[in-house]
């Protein structure tokens, strides 16, 4: 199918974008990698009247350290985040998790604000951010906020942002020595979205872990934390943390509640021998 006319413009800065998104009163879209939104447009499952395109603004992509903070600018697009050091040494969550988001194709222009802000319930990055305690930076009409990444998903497809609100970065704690992380997810092939998929945070506390954050992906309307099975496993034990999985995913197109839950407690057996051996 082809998409609805639609108007184009270039922002040449983030104002002018909010400015153009406010012109068009709820009815224009940013244009980022274009990696999701041009499918829905070409599927008419949206009809903007105005893309916004932000690709070229100024600085809204790199990594920066900021110290002990790692900064990603919104337009970083995926294959930047895979193939860097810096990611890889300061934020190694995110270094597990994005050879997962889809193909190398989609990885050279998908940037990391489009994810967050799309707000897939089966994508890696937002379970990745609300694991690593993240914060996500948003100017808009009305200034600049920042928000938790905990308080940013909510609920399908839906988010804190406003509709005149461009997402600017994403900040995350540093890895530091006693940081451990763990990544998996089960895809019926390489690349899909993710049938259940869990991001895993914690600190190496003498032969245990303390500060364990379990998000799930592909279970429900937004990234869920299992906060009983966090508890149990910062008690010690992995089968009491998979026996107290309190999670509830409804039936979907990829598999049923029942099976997800399954997967989850396999997922979680994996995820506790990484964050049992992972160094930062
Ligand atoms: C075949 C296929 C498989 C995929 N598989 C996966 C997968 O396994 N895991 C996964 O996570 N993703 C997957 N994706 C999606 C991919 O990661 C996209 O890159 C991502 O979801 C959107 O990023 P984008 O930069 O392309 O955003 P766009 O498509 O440009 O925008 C997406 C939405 O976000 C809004 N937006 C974009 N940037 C901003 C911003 N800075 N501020 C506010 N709003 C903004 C847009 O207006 C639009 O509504 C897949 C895509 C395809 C086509």
């Amino acid at each position: 199918m082809k998409p609805a006319a639609f108007a184009y413009a270039k922002a040449r800065s983030v104002d002018d974008a909010i400015r153009l998104l406010g012109d068009h009163k709820g009815e224009a879209k940013l244009l980022a990698g274009g990696q999701s939104l041009i499918a829905t447009l070409n599927m008419r499952l949206s009809h903007p009247s105005l893309l916004v395109d932000i690709n070229g603004v100024a600085g809204l992509d790199g990594v920066r350290l900021n110290g002990g903070t790692v900064e990603i600018g919104a337009m970083t697009r995926h294959v930047t985040l895979e193939r860097s050091s810096d990611i890889a040494k300061h934020a190694p969550l995110i270094a597990l998790a994005m050879p997962h988001i889809a193909h190398p194709a989609i990885r050279n222009r998908g940037t990391i604000g489009g994810s967050l802000a799309y707000a897939d319930p089966a994508a890696e990055l937002p379970a990745c951010l609300v694991a690593l305690g993240g914060e996500i930076d948003i100017a808009g009409p009305t200034g600049k906020r920042s928000v938790k990444a905990e308080d940013f998903f909510k609920g399908l497809f839906e988010t804190a942002l406003g509709p005149h609100d461009v997402l600017t970065a994403i900040r995350i704690p540093a890895a530091t020595l006693d940081s451990r992380v763990g990544f998996v997810e089960l895809a019926r092939r390489h690349g899909d979205y993710a049938m259940v998929g869990l991001a895993a945070a914690a600190r190496q506390h003498g032969k245990g872990l303390s500060d364990v954050r379990l998000v799930y992906f592909g279970v429900g309307e937004t990234p869920v934390r299992a906060r009983k099975a966090e508890a149990a496993l910062g008690g010690g034990s992995i089968d009491e943390a998979v026996n107290a999985l309190d999670l509830d995913p409804p039936d979907d197109i990829q598999a049923t509640g029942a099976v997800k839950k399954h997967l989850a407690g396999v997922l979680l057996r994996r995820a506790a021998a990484q964050l049992a051996g992972s160094r930062a």
